[in-house]
């Protein structure tokens, strides 16, 4: 009775996914939502019959965001975000039966993809967009939109019943002989090993001298334009030529505004995502050969592509330079300062623009570990997220951790499966030494605790 509850969940999860399946084949331009808001009723459902028939479970099926561990708690793990990176970790470290909270600044897991702007949808196809253990409900060559990503995320949270505390932010981390103390807006946790779990995207990266353009200009980061109706009238200056420049430059061209996008090219990628080779055989070339296992820390080829990934864009995945032009956007040098409350050019030409869109990129924001381990760039030391000289610190999510695919939605498991090894092996280490310093003090073994907080998955 116990262990065919969990099982109808995820039966339910996957026939309401197979039945999209199905619906979508007939009627391809229909999105996941429907599909997944199914699949979230059926989680629903299924976790009613849970709590109902089956005290057991009930720890697993509770919302993950209401229970779990409270702040002023000393616990074995404390992740920092409940993204992708976070979800994967917490998901390897509830199999191993770890204790561990998720801590999560945001007000709803997923809100990073929803905030993203509205006509975004992800390069990777839907089979590249699941993480472990649990499937992205659409067919396999759906490209999800941002929205349905937050969606899959939540659904992730609560499947798994990963005890995520949302609404609560790291202010700080710092050490206190072996433990980390965690200072948050919700109070402080303290814990043996503390995870980041974040991709580089913390926050918005905008040179000084932006604060001297005129004061009628529409200005803002990628991170924050949501659609054209936010800017004015007029040109746009779109400063940066990656991925999210392109993308954002060709919707407001085609809305009719004049767009100048301003920076060196990043190159692209050689194949149209949607077409029939890059389904058939391109992208899991690309992705899941190239990115996943060429591209890594261990290889020559690896080692000297992080150098120059860490420090450039990525190659623009799904527009191309010829639709770019096609869509009347013109290509420029890069933006060297402000002249006369204007964007000046490094080749001296000054725009009269009603609209400046930053894609400058981002920071990493990891101000908030209080730590002797990044180097003067930025970049944390650690040896495959594992921080070097700290007996409890790791990153996962982060550019290039392991692998070119560290970042991306397929390639954080692997890395996080990794760290929740990590973990596991060191918290027994610890465990038994002090099995041994109790037996040596008492002459009986020691009454710790470890399986815990949550049981691992597939034990309830
Ligand atoms: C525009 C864009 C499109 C992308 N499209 C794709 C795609 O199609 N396919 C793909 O594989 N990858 C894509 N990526 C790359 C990557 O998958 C995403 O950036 C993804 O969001 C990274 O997930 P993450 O969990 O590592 O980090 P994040 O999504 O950034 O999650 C980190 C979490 O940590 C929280 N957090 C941060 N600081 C704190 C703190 N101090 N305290 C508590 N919580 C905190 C944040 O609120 C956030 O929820 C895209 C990236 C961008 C920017």
């Amino acid at each position: 009775m116990t262990s065919m509850k969990p099982t109808l969940t995820l039966d339910m999860f996957l026939e309401e996914g197979a039945a999209f399946e199905a619906i979508s084949e007939q009627r391809p331009a229909v999105g996941a939502n429907a599909a997944m808001r199914r699949a979230i009723d059926a989680l629903a459902i299924a976790e009613e019959a849970l709590r109902d028939d089956c005290p057991h479970a009930r720890g697993r099926a509770a919302s993950p965001t209401r229970e779990g561990v409270q702040a002023g708690a000393s616990i074995d793990v404390v992740v920092i975000g409940a993204g992708q990176a976070g979800l994967s970790v917490g998901y390897h470290l509830k199999k191993r039966g770890i204790r561990f909270v998720i801590l999560e600044g945001a007000g709803r897991v997923g809100d990073t993809w929803r905030k993203r702007w509205d006509s975004l949808r992800l390069f990777t196809p839907a089979w590249l967009d699941s993480l472990d253990g649990l499937p992205f409900p659409a067919p396999r060559d759906y490209f999800p939109t941002k929205d349905e990503m937050g969606d899959y995320l939540e659904l992730y949270a609560k499947h798994f019943a990963l005890p995520v505390r949302t609404g609560v932010r790291v202010e700080s981390v710092s050490r206190e002989n072996e433990r980390y103390v965690v200072q948050t807006t919700g109070g402080v946790y303290e814990a043996a090993h503390v995870v980041v779990a974040m991709a580089n995207y913390q926050r918005r990266k905008v040179p000084d001298f932006a604060r001297q353009l005129r004061a009628d200009i529409v200005q803002m980061h990628s991170l924050e334009y949501r659609n054209p109706s936010a800017l004015r009238p007029g040109a746009v200056l779109i400063a940066g030529a990656g991925n999210s420049g392109a993308e954002i430059a060709i919707e407001l061209a085609r809305r009719g505004h004049e767009v100048i996008m301003a920076g060196r090219g990043t190159g692209n990628v050689p194949y149209d995502i949607h077409g029939f080779w890059a389904r058939f055989c391109l992208m899991r070339l690309l992705l899941r050969v190239f990115f996943h296992r060429i591209l890594t820390v261990r290889t020559p080829f690896g080692r000297k592509m992080r150098a120059k990934v860490l420090h450039q864009g990525t190659p623009l995945i799904r527009v191309k330079p010829k639709e770019l032009a096609a869509a009347g956007v013109e290509r420029a040098s890069r933006v060297a300062g402000v002249r006369e409350g204007l964007p000046v050019l490094d080749d001296g030409r000054v725009l009269d623009v009603a609209n400046v869109v930053w894609c400058t990129g981002f920071e990493r924001g990891f101000e908030f570990v209080k730590l002797p381990i990044f180097e003067a760039d930025g970049e944390p030391r650690h040896d495959e997220g594992v921080a070097v000289g700290e007996p409890g610190f790791y990153f996962v999510g982060t550019h290039f951790l392991y692998a070119m695919s560290s970042s991306m939605i397929h390639g954080v498991g692997r890395d996080a499966e990794r760290i929740a090894r990590v973990i596991a092996a060191r918290c027994k280490r610890a465990s038994q030494s002090d099995i041994r310093a109790h037996a040596h003090a008492h002459g009986s073994p020691s009454p710790r605790d470890l399986s815990l907080e949550n049981p691992p998955l597939g034990t309830s």
